[in-house]
């Protein structure tokens, strides 16, 4: 099978994302396998692949993590991660999407995943400057006060803590001109290339393989065994292969409920004059397209959004000036502040979902192969509920929350 027809690649082309240009990313690799057969093969050494891995490592047993690329050099190292536990859907528009009940399981299991992720990272010691952050959700084109003001009562009733912020306190306490705005705990932000890396490095520390450049390019049952062959020729085979291949998807698992779309990005000069506030907050607002914004440990400031629903207009360089622009004077019209010339632009396709919950589990049609995708700007998190449910599912347990997620 040709190399395009399992996982299209899609690269990142002109645009260099800030998290490249960062230490620590590096991950030592072997050039082949030291052996045909494994007990887990992860396909793909972003995020998700670095997650599950971690989730699903046991003593004694082998696991293989491939990547056609460098480790962390896929869609994570674009990401401007901020680790959200708000789902990109609102709460109050994901109840009428899939009823209450489901809705709030999938609010809820989002905010442990948050929390989840924090204590791996400081259990793990990883460097990557993970840090807790209160969110600021503006009200927009897409949500008004009232719309805020509902959601909020939504997610109280949840058991998810919300403050609604009126425009004096907007005003007072953030410079910000908005008819409200909902204030929320449970969200950090880190260098994702850092967090993925040292994820990546713990469970090679731990005995796991990790080969760059092989390419996994066919997929079978044989019996009880998974066959994947590669782009170089050899045939391996597993117990279990699990795709974390992000947007760059199994295409048997297109679906009309699954669209590629494109996204924009940039990240300031260092040492920006930056109000306070913002160091320690992340803000994104309920608008199409929408802006959302953080900061990072040197003062730069790291902002997105823009998107398009074209899984190809991201190739476009002309474009990448342009929506940089756009976003640069969204940012002045929102804080009063001109952050310049960006010093890093870049831009990228991602996967959503008609929900925005990501597409997580068993691959139908198939015996222990799984797939975890479709994670629209909620990336970090649903890697950490992916985790968790493939895990589950490869140890024969169940997840009391994987049919939010499943394939079909
Ligand atoms: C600009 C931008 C901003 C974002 N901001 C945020 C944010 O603020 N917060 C957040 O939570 N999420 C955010 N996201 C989303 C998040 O970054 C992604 O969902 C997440 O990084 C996906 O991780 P992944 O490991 O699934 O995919 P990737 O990091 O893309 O890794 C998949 C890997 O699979 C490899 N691969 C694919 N096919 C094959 C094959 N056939 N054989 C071998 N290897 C293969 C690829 O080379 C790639 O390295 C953002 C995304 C973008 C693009």
């Amino acid at each position: 099978m040709p190399t395009s027809e399992l996982t299209r690649e899609r690269d990142l082309r002109e645009s260099k994302p800030l998290w490249a240009d960062t230490p620590r990313i590096g991950i030592r690799t072997r050039n082949t396998p030291s052996s045909d057969h494994y007990d887990t093969i992860v396909v793909g050494a972003g995020i998700s692949g670095a997650l599950v891995a971690h989730a699903l490592q046991r003593p004694g047993q082998s696991m293989l993590i491939i990547d056609r690329r460098d480790p962390v050099m896929g869609s994570s190292v674009a990401s401007t991660a901020m680790i959200q536990h708000e789902i990109d859907t609102p709460l109050t528009k994901l109840r009428k999407m899939i009823g209450r009940g489901a809705a709030d399981r999938a609010w809820q299991r989002s905010a442990r995943a948050v929390l989840r992720l924090e204590e791996i990272v400081s259990a793990l010691g990883i460097s990557c400057g993970m840090a807790r952050k209160p969110a600021l959700y503006l009200a927009g084109n897409e949500m008004g006060s009232r719309a805020l003001k509902a959601e909020v009562a939504a997610r109280e009733e949840a058991g998810i803590k919300a403050r609604l912020l009126d425009p004096a306190e907007l005003r007072n306490d953030y410079g910000i001109e908005r008819t409200a705005a909902i204030l929320s705990d449970i969200s950090a932000s880190a260098n994702p290339a850092q967090l993925t890396a040292g994820l990546l490095r713990h469970t090679a520390g731990a005995g796991a393989e990790i080969i760059s450049r092989l390419e996994i390019t066919d997929l079978r049952n044989l019996g009880d065994k998974v066959v994947v062959a590669t782009a170089q020729g050899k045939i391996l085979s597993a117990r279990n292969v699990i795709f974390c291949t992000g947007y760059e998807f199994l295409k048997l698992l297109e679906s009309p409920k699954h669209q590629i779309i494109s996204t924009w990005a940039l990240a300031s000069a260092k040492g920006m004059d930056l109000p306070d506030w913002l160091q320690s907050h992340i803000v994104w607002e309920a608008s199409d397209p929408y802006l959302y914004l953080r900061t990072d440990r040197d003062g730069r400031l790291i902002a997105g959004g823009e998107d398009e629903e074209n899984p190809t207009s991201y190739l476009s360089e002309g474009k990448l000036v342009s929506k940089a622009q756009t976003i640069r004077r969204k940012i002045e019209k929102l804080l009063g502040v001109d952050i310049g010339e960006p010093e890093y632009r870049w831009t990228a396709a991602f996967g959503t979902t008609t929900t925005g919950l990501p597409l997580i589990g068993a691959v139908p049609g198939m015996k222990n192969v799984y797939a975890v995708m479709g994670f629209g700007g909620n990336g970090i998190t649903f890697s950490q509920i992916a985790a968790e449910i493939v895990a589950a599912a490869v140890n024969g347990g169940k997840d009391p929350d994987a049919d939010l997620f499943r394939f079909g």
